[in-house]
């Protein structure tokens, strides 16, 4: 694809996963040369593919924050990208709710949080109005946020490789960022694929590399503990509802979120098709691996049977699991995004 060590990409993106096909949608045309380096056979393999596909609209993020402002704007451009192109979605809004007074006491500044934030529609609803909206679920109050939705992740980025291509960016797959060095005008990069290693120059290198994120900032040369860029993985599993309960809500629905935005609980999400499951949990993981452990079930039960009283035991199947690459260890506060110059 790039002619080994004679072309000159203009803008080398590393990764194909929603974030690389993205910011390549958005670079290509113009005349640039814009390459994708991806190490597995096609996008969207990892985290990408890999989530709940809740279009957020931003209520939990600390005011004021980058998260907050590009969470909210986010929202707004997925609905009208959706629209455009075709690409599925449901604009379902969500609840989040209180079983207790002490949840009630923590909804109210969960509004305000989310006001400031310029979230709209925010509406704090009664145990009666909940009931009305959702019959089976059981709450003393709950936040309805009209503009949450969810979205079908893969149509999202097929729609977005589609318009990268269209503007002249070009993929290798099976191909693996190995190197990279500084050089007078750009970075040299390594690439590993199935025929050996190769380089090319490149002019900018933008790193979309998810869960390696940090591996390729080192490749750069980058000291990363220095910098606060070391990645921690900390896994989201699924359990799938069955007994034909995903007609029961007609919503994603949310508990209270864990302290410093750790997780948001484990909920109720409802894909495009209306399919329910429950997750993601959060547990820190040394390694990546994708397997669901069938021991958390008793924990996903004991998660939701007190705002989702038709869940029994027996409804949930594992069914999936996925990595949040997060700069967050265990215990530690919310970190914020960073302009970084
Ligand atoms: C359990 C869970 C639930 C979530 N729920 C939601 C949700 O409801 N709504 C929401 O908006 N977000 C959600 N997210 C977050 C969302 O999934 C991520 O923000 C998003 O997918 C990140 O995309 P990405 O492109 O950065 O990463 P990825 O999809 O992981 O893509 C990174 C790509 O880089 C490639 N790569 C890595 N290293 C190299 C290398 N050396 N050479 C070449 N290629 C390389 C990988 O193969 C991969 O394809 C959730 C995440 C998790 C884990």
């Amino acid at each position: 694809m790039y002619s080994r060590g004679s072309d000159k990409a203009e803008i080398t993106i590393i990764g194909a996963g929603v974030i690389g096909l993205a910011v390549a949608s958005r670079v290509a045309g113009e005349g640039r040369q814009v390459y994708i380096i991806e190490q597995n056979d096609s996008f969207g393999k990892e985290t990408s593919s890999r989530n709940s596909e809740i279009i957020h609209s931003g209520t939990y993020y600390p005011p004021g924050s980058l998260k907050a402002e590009t969470c909210r704007e986010g929202n707004a451009i997925l609905y009208e990208i959706c629209q455009r192109y075709g690409i599925g979605y449901r604009k379902t809004g969500k609840l989040i709710v209180a079983t207790n007074d002490e949840e009630s006491g923590e909804l109210e500044s969960l509004l305000k949080n989310g006001q400031q934030n310029g979230v709209q529609g925010l509406a704090m609803l009664s145990e009666g109005k909940v009931k009305e909206m959702e019959p089976n679920v059981k709450a003393i109050a709950a936040i309805f946020s009209p503009s949450s939705g969810v979205i079908d992740s893969l149509a999202l980025m097929k729609y977005l490789d589609y318009s990268a291509r269209e503007g002249g960016a070009r993929t290798a797959y099976r191909s693996r960022v190995v190197g990279i060095e500084k050089s007078a005008d750009g970075y040299e990069m390594t690439i590993e694929d199935s025929s050996g290693t190769s380089s090319f120059p490149t002019r900018v290198v933008i790193n979309c590399a998810g869960l390696s994120s940090d591996k390729i900032a080192e490749l750069a040369g980058i000291d990363i503990d220095k910098a606060g860029y070391r990645l921690h993985y900390c896994k989201g599993e699924y359990f799938s509802v069955g007994n034909n309960k995903s007609r029961l809500v007609k919503r994603p629905i949310y508990p209270i979120p864990e302290p410093n935005i750790a997780s948001m609980g484990i909920h109720a999400t409802l894909d495009i098709d209306g399919r329910m499951r429950l997750g993601p949990n959060a547990r820190y993981i040394d390694e990546i691996d994708y397997s669901v452990d069938q021991r958390q079930k008793g924990d996903f039960y004991e998660s939701v049977k007190g705002f989702l009283p038709f869940i029994e035991y027996e409804d949930l199947e594992p069914e999936m699991a996925g990595i949040r690459p997060k700069l967050q260890g265990p215990g530690e506060p919310f970190p914020r995004f960073r302009h970084q110059t």
